[in-house]
């Protein structure tokens, strides 16, 4: 039997998000609209709703909704913005940020995963806003910056100085920093030549690779 996949993502908006308190209703209605089992591998999609991240294959996950609409929310997004999405992964995290931002940049460091996100944003449609580039993304991508958001899921041991300089002024950036196994996701606030840092919550993201990240 197909599932409903309209009304699985009903109910993971208001358990897993409206529940949790996320507000933003551009937000909550990227999340609403966006179907994630186009992105998770077809022997798991059945379980595209649900609470958890999901093993999108090289070792690497698909994050947890919550998260992803945490880390979207915290980018106060209005849809003018150019954003830079580190960990393209399978390109679902890309796709919310497509529907909330005017410009995004997915980069990715694994070959195939990047073809795959950019296979899963074609197949859904999801992709007109959304370039998707192969690279270590702890350098940024300096060819589109500045950006008003920046979006890392994958954990750094500590903010890579190139995408401080990539930030816009006004910008925000969300990252995951810390250890390998535990994090705190950072919100980094650029405004009037001034730079604030928060921590949002406490987390746990794949390693973040390449010059910026663990070898
Ligand atoms: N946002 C993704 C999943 C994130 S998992 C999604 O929606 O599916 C983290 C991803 O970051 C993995 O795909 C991993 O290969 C990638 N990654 C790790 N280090 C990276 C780096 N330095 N540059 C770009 N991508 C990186």
């Amino acid at each position: 039997m197909i599932p409903d996949w309209p009304s699985e993502r009903r109910r993971m908006v208001e358990r897993q998000l409206r529940k949790r308190g996320i507000r933003d209703p551009r937000v909550l209605n990227a999340m609403l609209t966006i179907p994630r089992e186009e992105f998770v591998p077809h022997e798991c999609r059945v379980c595209s709703y649900q609470d958890e991240p999901l093993q999108i294959g090289y070792g690497q996950t698909i994050s947890q909704p919550y998260m992803i609409a945490l880390m979207a929310e915290l980018l106060e997004l209005t849809g003018a913005e150019t954003v830079l999405d580190v960990g393209g992964g399978s390109g679902y995290h890309a796709a919310v940020l497509g529907q909330l931002a005017a410009r995004v940049v997915s980069i990715e460091i694994i070959p195939a995963l990047a073809r795959l996100a950019e296979q899963n944003l074609a197949r859904t449609a999801l992709g007109g806003n959304i370039t998707v580039v192969c690279g270590d993304g702890s350098q940024g991508w300096p060819d589109a910056a500045p950006y008003a958001g920046i979006s890392v899921a994958a954990a750094a041991p500590d903010i890579p100085e190139p995408l401080l300089a990539q930030l816009g002024d006004p910008g925000r950036l969300v990252i995951p920093v810390g250890d390998r196994l535990d994090q705190e996701l950072r919100l980094i606030v650029k405004s009037e030549g001034a730079t604030h840092e928060h921590i949002a919550t406490f987390c746990r993201f794949v390693p973040l690779r390449g010059d910026g990240g663990w070898r």
